[in-house]
């Protein structure tokens, strides 16, 4: 037997290797198996808007059943457009600059492999959301992580030092992937931070990809600010997006590059042999999606917001440090308190024993010590979800 996968391996490839798989998916499966309340993978357990599904069901009905133009149906990129404008001030071409994928999944690698060569480095924030490292392996690429520390006070913010940022930055740096607001720990970038990184942009000739998918899902004031917005960054930003988050519909897999017309063209390229093109009914859904009246995304960030105000206490209450996100629908928290050994014995007994899913700490960093304490919970979920697995979670206080 053990010949027998001696002889498989043989055939695969060196960078699959490097990661192992998603731990995010796994523990849905984890989830799945023991009957838990599944925190772990960010995707909502309520509806997504009636008026979207019927579009969804009126463009299957109308026989939009066949490929849509490979870099996205020319509604939907229209509605693209027009959304940046409104939203960002930021004016597009919608037949030069936008290329509707499978999901911001493969928004991201498309853009890599359409920019990266071997050698090439690739600047990631950490925690990080677990794609982007096999992302930037897939497409040849070094990944340099620089860390984003967490707050010591309650109100407090994720932080980077800038010196640790500059000293990422050189000769062999192709490019910055940003994720405002960020997956894992709810920071929203700040003006500040992002003319920051623009300058290191600037100064050494890199790329910003900026995966801006939780762009309306805001708390406590914050605001969202699009890097390809700022001075000097129209012609070096690709901006990602999706349905997937705004519009609580992760399956439907309909995202999309907004990129410089060269840039473009090459995403285009690697799109295209990859996947074709996204679901061509789905987009059109999409293109009636962004047409929803702005006062739809004010209810989104609210509902969220409240959902974080319900998680929060109670997982506090159980013992667990918050850090208090400012957008995005994670909480990242340190299990310090609960004295195990690391976040996979503790994420293995919490789905287990006391029937939560969340995603270990480490899956979202480069050496899986520094995330050894810390555990992701995501709230997008029905009040009765979150109530549920409160509830089950006051049960880590009779173990201690
Ligand atoms: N972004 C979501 C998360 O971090 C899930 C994404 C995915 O699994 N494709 O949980």
């Amino acid at each position: 037997m053990a010949d027998a996968i001696t002889q498989q391996k043989y055939f695969l490839s060196g960078k699959v290797e490097h990661f192992t798989e998603s731990v995010i998916r796994e523990m849905t499966r984890q989830a799945m198996l023991h009957g838990a309340i599944n925190l772990a993978q960010g995707f909502p357990d309520f509806p997504a808007p009636a008026e979207i599904k019927r579009a969804a069901q009126e463009a299957i009905a109308a026989d939009i059943n066949q490929y849509a133009i490979t870099w996205g149906a020319k509604n939907l990129r229209n509605a693209i457009a027009q959304q940046m404008k409104t939203a960002q001030g930021i004016s597009v071409d919608p037949e030069t600059q936008i290329t509707v994928c499978c999901g911001s999944t493969e928004a991201m690698i498309s853009t890599l492999l359409a920019v990266c060569n071997a050698g090439d480095e690739v600047v990631i924030f950490e925690p990080f959301y677990e794609n982007y490292g096999p992302d930037a392996i897939l497409s040849g690429a070094k990944p340099r992580f620089v860390k984003l520390r967490p707050p010591t006070t309650p109100e407090g913010e994720w932080k980077f030092d800038e010196r640790e940022l500059r000293a990422a930055f050189d000769h062999h740096t192709k490019a910055v992937i940003l994720n405002t607001p960020n997956n894992p720990t709810g920071k929203v970038f700040t003006g500040e931070e992002l003319n920051l990184i623009r300058d290191l942009c600037v100064e050494f000739n890199v790329l910003a990809i900026t995966d801006e998918i939780y762009e309306h899902i805001l708390y406590d004031g914050t605001q969202h600010i699009s890097m390809a917005r700022l001075e000097g960054m129209s012609d070096r930003t690709v901006t990602i997006n999706g349905l997937s988050k705004s519009y609580s519909v992760t399956g439907w897999r309909v995202g999309w590059t907004v990129a410089p017309p060269a840039i473009t063209d090459a995403i285009r390229k690697v799109h295209d042999f990859l996947t074709v093109g996204a679901p061509a009914p789905l987009q059109e859904a999409g293109a009636a999606a962004l047409g929803i009246p702005a006062s739809y995304y004010q209810n989104l960030a609210e509902a969220y917001c409240a959902r974080r105000d319900r998680l929060m206490p109670a997982l506090s209450q159980a013992g667990f440090r918050c850090f208090k996100p400012r957008g995005a629908y994670y909480v990242m928290t340190d299990i310090s308190a609960f004295g195990f050994p690391d976040d996979l014995a503790f994420t293995k007994y919490l789905v287990k024993e006391i029937g939560v899913a969340a995603v270990p700490g480490s899956s979202f960093y480069n050496d899986p010590r520094d995330g050894s304490q810390q555990v992701r919970f995501a709230f997008c979920k029905r009040d009765e979800t979150l109530d549920e697995a409160a509830s089950r979670i006051k049960g880590l206080r009779k173990r201690k």
